[in-house]
């Protein structure tokens, strides 16, 4: 297929992409950063393939945990909500993330859209008595099986023994078709190994789970169970329903998810929509945990690597280049400020930030006029790694590209030729630049400012003011 016809077909599409809504209980890490800038490399490639896209983030709002850090911080929950979601949203913007609908679920609309789905699987939902072990930092009920050493596996904190009268899931009604579901891909977990991971839990057979909890942990807050004020809506339940917000565009053609809420996204949620007579989302993109020195990042840990000061340091686009390119998509990656500067200085200050410079040095001295730039050729190698959600390896294409150009540049040397035989030095130049074009063309769903800035001085035939300043 062309690429013209290709982008002919897309054009007729819609795409829905969704990130996950995290928790505001304390301030955005850089993992956040990590699923903002994944999601929107996405929502920008298929705009710019001419689909119609709508980008979904938000905030989950009706955790008791966040009642808890409200209660340590002595502030009203609403207060504390508004305040961290605040930061969420400016993260967001400060990374320059293209999304085109902010939801907070404790607004108006998110809390009729919870309150109609578990209404609409009514007939899933049942009323009994509960004992179980629940780890408040996950918002989960677990097995005694699951536990390591009687601790929760990720909090590594003892879960409460928690007896109560709850509302309860008919999950088990699911089990062959849930796997089947999964089986055939008609709803794709990518990577195969989380595929695999949900199949396994699904194997293992699926219980009826806790939906809701009571009214009184927590002082209320909370979604309330229609019908019955003693009971609020268990945060997992209502958070996932944030996705049909954009109803227009429902289903979901990709979800993002993180690996550690792979569960909800993959078991608990399908069979909610299949409950309520819904639409299954077609992808699941499931990525790795961003790490300090190989331990996960979090706030009891006291390892968090702030992204405010990376954006503001670097800037935004250095920022998202190191979390697509530096980051695996899939696995657990490593993020330390000194690997962010050596990979900067690297492939930033010298790899894409020289080239830009000294081509546009010769352009800007032997061309008269700006090159015509308006029709170049597309790069299969970064776009079909893109929509596999091999960002890396997208990137990685870019930036062989870029070291081809230096190589050529380095071989031909225009800088001498256009002494003997100034029409070939010419011509050559005109070459690097249509190349440049090509790659800041396709780096514009990764670093939209950037692209932006080559693509402004290959128009005006002026070289652009530094890229990336070295960092020392
Ligand atoms: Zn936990």
């Amino acid at each position: 297929m062309t690429w013209r016809r290709k982008n002919m077909l897309q054009k007729k599409g819609k795409f829905y992409i969704t990130t996950t809504i995290p928790y505001v209980n304390a301030r955005p890490h850089a993992g956040h950063a990590l699923e903002y800038a994944q999601a929107d490399a996405l929502a920008r490639y298929y705009r710019l393939a001419g689909k119609d896209v709508f980008f979904l983030t938000g905030t989950d709002e009706n955790s008791l945990k966040n009642y808890q850090a409200a209660k340590e911080g002595g502030i009203s929950t609403k207060n504390l909500v508004d305040r961290n979601a605040e930061i969420f949203k400016d993260l967001a913007e400060k990374l320059n993330i293209s999304f085109d609908d902010f939801i907070r679920t404790t607004e108006a609309r998110h809390i009729e859209t919870a309150k109609k789905i578990w209404l609409a699987a009514k007939d899933k939902i049942y009323k009994k008595k509960y004992r179980g072990l629940y780890c408040v930092g996950c918002e989960m009920f677990y097995k005694e099986s699951e536990l390591v050493d009687g601790l929760c596996p990720d909090h590594k904190i003892k879960p409460e023994i928690v007896e109560e009268e709850n509302y309860f899931f008919k999950l088990s009604d699911y089990q062959c078709q849930l796997e089947k579901i999964i089986e055939s891909d008609e709803m794709e977990i990518v990577p195969a190994v989380r595929k695999n991971e949900a199949l396994s839990f699904i194997k293992l057979g699926l219980e009826d789970f806790s939906i809701s909890r009571l009214a009184e942990r927590g002082d209320g807050w909370g979604i309330e169970v229609p019908g019955d004020p003693g009971q609020r809506m268990y945060v997992w339940f209502d958070a996932l329903t944030n996705y049909l917000s954009a109803e227009k565009y429902w289903p979901a053609d990709v979800h993002c998810l993180g690996k550690g809420v792979l569960r909800f996204h993959a078991v608990y949620w399908p069979v909610m929509l299949l409950a309520a007579g819904l639409a299954l989302p077609k992808k699941l993109f499931v990525h790795g945990y961003l790490t300090v020195g190989g331990q996960k990042m979090s706030k009891s840990l006291g390892n968090v690597v702030d992204p405010f000061d990376l954006i503001e340091r670097y800037g935004a686009d250095a920022v998202r280049y190191y979390l697509l390119r530096e980051v695996s998509p899939f696995e657990d990656a490593d993020i330390t400020e000194e690997k962010f500067k050596e990979a900067y200085n690297a492939n930033l200050a010298n790899g894409l930030g020289n080239l830009v410079s000294r081509v546009m040095k010769m352009s800007e001295q032997y061309l008269d006029n700006p090159v015509d730039i308006s029709s170049t050729k597309p790069m299969d190698d970064v776009n079909k790694p893109l929509e596999n959600f091999e960002f890396n390896r997208a990137m990685f294409s870019m930036w062989s590209y870029m070291k081809d150009i230096d190589g050529m540049i380095q071989e031909e040397k225009p800088f001498e030729l256009v002494k003997r035989d100034k029409k070939s030095a010419q011509k050559r130049v005109m070459y690097y630049v249509k190349e440049l074009a090509r790659i800041a063309k396709h780096l514009r769903p990764f670093m939209p400012d950037t692209s932006e800035k080559i693509l402004e001085a290959i128009k005006a035939n002026k070289m652009p003011e530094s890229l990336f300043p070295r960092k020392e």
